[in-house]
């Protein structure tokens, strides 16, 4: 798989603003929020699309639900709600090879998925 720019942000040649790491994730403000809080759950591991995920990866994507869902208990947004989003390819808006999940919250969303 090619260095995408999350790769660059994770060996820190890049800066972000960081709001969470473990061992297997980093976790980012999007650089163009769509939302008052709009962060970005981002493995350590370099898997391009979902459709690269591997049965050895279902603890890691479940790792990132989890921390996106803290983070937002933390921030105090849970209860009111927020949305989680991971894109895969074209059509479904994915513009970094390196899979990540949105968290979007702050403000009541709008609906739909186009
Ligand atoms: P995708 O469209 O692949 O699902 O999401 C990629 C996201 O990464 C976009 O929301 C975009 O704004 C964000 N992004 C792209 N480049 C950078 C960057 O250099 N820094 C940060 N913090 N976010 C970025």
């Amino acid at each position: 798989m090619s260095d995408t720019i999350f790769d660059k942000i994770i060996r820190g040649e890049i800066p972000a603003d960081f709001v969470y790491e473990d061992a297997d994730m980093v976790a980012f403000r999007d650089l163009h929020p769509q939302a008052p809080v709009h962060v970005l759950f981002v493995p350590r591991k370099p898997i391009a699309t979902l459709n690269d995920l591997s049965a050895e990866d279902t603890a890691l994507v479940g790792k990132l639900v989890l921390a996106a869902a803290a983070y937002a208990r933390r921030e105090g947004f849970a209860e009111a709600g927020y949305r989680t989003v991971f894109n895969c390819n074209h059509d479904g808006g994915q513009t970094v090879f390196h899979i990540h999940l949105h968290l979007l919250g702050g403000a009541p969303l709008r609906g739909g998925f186009a």
